[in-house]
């Protein structure tokens, strides 16, 4: 299978039925480029910039990180590469900055991802800096992490900007274009698409996380890591939703959590209206074979009787679906 896959790497990603499905890699470090080339996907959806922070012994300085993003975009050539700004805090805590006084006890929920970053301006602006000059004459694009409320995004989006300014008032060279956008992976976003998505270029939905709150059920804890479904209809419904409003909006929306990159869950998002994958490497030539066999009107038609009367195991359903009409 894997010599199959391998052949599959410059076929397009195009259903049986002939809409085109946006395959792309999730990286954060500089090798990671050689992903594109290697799985031939249509770009990085997802480039985790603090792997750079957690592996230095301290806090990475501005021009090394110019250097990490302009290495990725150069290697990425046309291909777009989405910039997710530093994404730590809670448990992935960096020895070298003064974390507030007391442990946290719930850590996913605390201080982390832009809300540090928004608290702590010096590791924002370099960052915004960095990326602008890294990306000066292309196409920058940059997406917030855990936004919660659409003032957090007005917040970062405005320290990018003030930056940008500030070059273009030297005389220096800014990206061609500066592409802003969110992450949706607090629930509470969901309720508040109406106001944020007409300030977004794109929205990029984080289902690692998503699910975790949306079920309460801490990402990394082995006992709870069966327990709950992605395929579940709570999920599904949720974004069923989220891609109908966002289609409403005329926003572009990507799935970039680890659900799309397995076959069954990734059919099961194409079914939603999502057409944009941001998925680990070594997923691209599995996604991209259901992707091609897969007559996606068919299952767009029945999707809706899934959602609104769920069967008892979802994913028996689904995988029955898929095995019906030879996916
Ligand atoms: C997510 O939460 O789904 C996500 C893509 O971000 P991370 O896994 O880095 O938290
Ligand atoms: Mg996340």
């Amino acid at each position: 299978r894997r010599a199959q896959f391998a052949a599959l790497r410059d076929q397009p990603s195009i259903s049986k039925d002939g809409t085109r499905i946006a395959l792309m890699v999730n990286a954060g470090l500089r090798d990671d480029a050689a992903a594109l080339d290697i799985t031939g996907a249509d770009g990085i959806g997802l480039f985790r910039t603090e792997f750079q922070f957690l592996v230095s012994a301290t806090l990475p300085m501005r021009q090394q990180q110019q250097r990490l993003y302009r290495d990725v975009l150069d290697a990425a050539g046309d291909r777009p590469v989405v910039f997710r700004t530093v994404d730590i805090g809670g448990d992935k805590a960096l020895p070298y900055m003064r974390q507030e006084e007391e442990q946290e006890e719930n850590p996913a929920m605390g201080w982390r991802a832009l809300r540090v970053a928004l608290d702590r301006g010096g590791l924002m602006k370099p960052q915004a800096r960095a990326l602008l000059e890294a990306a000066a004459g292309r196409t920058l694009n940059v997406m917030f992490p855990m936004v919660s409320e659409p003032w957090e995004f007005d917040q970062a989006h405005a320290i990018f900007e003030a930056q940008r300014t500030w070059l273009l008032a030297r005389g220096k060279r800014v990206p061609a274009a500066v592409k802003y956008g969110a992450m949706l992976e607090v629930p509470a976003l969901a309720e508040v698409l109406d106001i944020i998505l007409p300030k977004l270029n794109f929205l990029s939905i984080g289902t690692n996380d998503l699910t975790q709150f949306l079920f309460a059920a801490d990402r990394a804890n082995p006992r709870l890591a069966e327990r709950y479904d992605w395929l579940s209809p709570a999920i599904l419904r949720f974004l069923s939703r989220v891609s109908k409003t966002t289609r409403e909006h005329d926003v572009p929306v990507t799935v970039c959590g680890e659900m799309g990159g397995r076959p069954l869950e990734a059919m099961a998002l194409l079914g939603l209206g999502i057409e944009r994958l941001s998925i680990t490497p070594a997923a691209i030539g599995p996604v991209k074979a259901m992707v091609r066999s897969l007559d996606l009107a068919a299952l767009r038609a029945d999707m809706p009787g899934f959602l609104a009367s769920p069967p008892s195991d979802m994913r028996a359903a689904m995988a029955a679906w898929a095995s019906a009409n030879d996916v």
